[in-house]
């Protein structure tokens, strides 16, 4: 064990998709950064047990990112290790990030060539359902098809449409929301707060399915005026949810994880994960947990062999 400090930078299903429903996919991490600047990756896969005990107060700088190409970008680590200020960024690393600029393209302004390259692939169109059943209508580069539902959580997702550059996949998600009243956002904690508790899969599929037909016939009906016919075509498509995140949709007991992850010393063997949240066993009970370690994000930890407290009135779990 060393006390070297980690930079948290977040979990990543950055990996190969799942080819089936059977198949593990996106090679899940928990992606740190070294005291030195160099970045490394703790697997999340079923099996893998994290221990670590957060070392500073607050939140600090993950860098920005620079977009060269469609499926090419750089990230340019904090020189500062600022504080972070702007969600996970501080002032300096937000104001240099190319992704904040992604919405200028989308309302016609001028963006950076790397940037406009990325832009003008391919997008799609999708509605993910999660497992409370709060469902939103998203999109995801080509490149990205796959990874984007895996790392937002997803527990149900289907393809709508697929739109030749990011601009109108923008306007098609910002009138689906507008006419359909599909939100775009799904809080973090919601998804967490609804893993503790996951809607049966039959009625998930029902409420994904249904929200996905009345985008098609919403798309179908789409003024064309508003859009060049080629500039989409509606899809009907079930994204392949990868075979980690079954547990945690199973209908098995488990409660929310007891402890706060921005403090303390934390250890635990993982055995389900989606998007940011784990199913967790502790060394000492039968009780599984569910963690989101979306909140060790841009925070710093040591790494070593901690474990967690079990809850010390474990009756009143059940
Ligand atoms: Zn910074």
């Amino acid at each position: 064990m060393t006390d070297t400090r980690y930079l948290v930078h977040g979990v990543f299903w950055d990996g190969a998709p799942a080819q089936t429903v059977r198949h593990d996919g996106g090679s899940p991490v928990l992606r740190i950064q070294s005291p030195a600047g160099d970045l490394r990756e703790v697997s999340l896969e079923a099996g893998a047990r994290l221990g670590f005990a957060v070392a500073d107060h607050g939140r600090f700088c993950l860098g920005h990112h620079k977009v060269h190409s469609a499926s090419s970008r750089d990230h340019i680590l904090c020189p500062a290790s600022a504080p972070a200020v702007k969600g996970k960024q501080c002032e300096r690393c937000f104001v240099l990030d190319d992704s904040r600029l992604i919405h200028d393209f989308h309302r016609g302004g001028r963006v950076p060539d790397g940037l406009r390259t990325y832009l003008l692939q391919d997008h799609w169109l999708y509605v993910a359902t999660f497992a409370g059943g709060a469902s939103k209508v998203g999109t995801a580069s080509h490149v990205r098809k796959w990874n984007r539902l895996a790392e937002q959580g997803a527990v149900v997702a289907r393809y709508v449409a697929r739109a030749e550059d990011g601009r109108v996949v923008r306007l098609l998600e910002d009138m689906v929301t507008r006419e359909a009243g599909l939100a775009q956002q799904v809080r973090s904690a919601a998804k967490a707060e609804a893993l503790a508790e996951p809607l049966p899969a039959a009625a998930l599929d029902g409420i994904n399915e249904r929200h996905a037909a009345a985008v098609r016939t919403l798309l179908g009906q789409a003024a064309v005026d508003d859009f060049s016919p080629e500039g989409f075509s509606i899809v009907d498509e079930l994204w392949v949810r990868p075979a980690q995140v079954a547990g945690l949709c199973a209908p098995t007991p488990r409660h929310a994880y007891p402890h706060p992850l921005e403090q303390g010393k934390h250890g635990f063997g993982i055995t389900s994960l989606s998007g940011t949240n784990a199913l967790v066993s502790l060394a000492g009970t039968d009780a599984a947990f569910v963690v989101n370690l979306g909140r060790l994000a841009a925070r710093t930890i040591v790494l070593g062999d901690f474990a967690s407290e079990v809850p010390a009135v474990q009756e009143s779990l059940f």
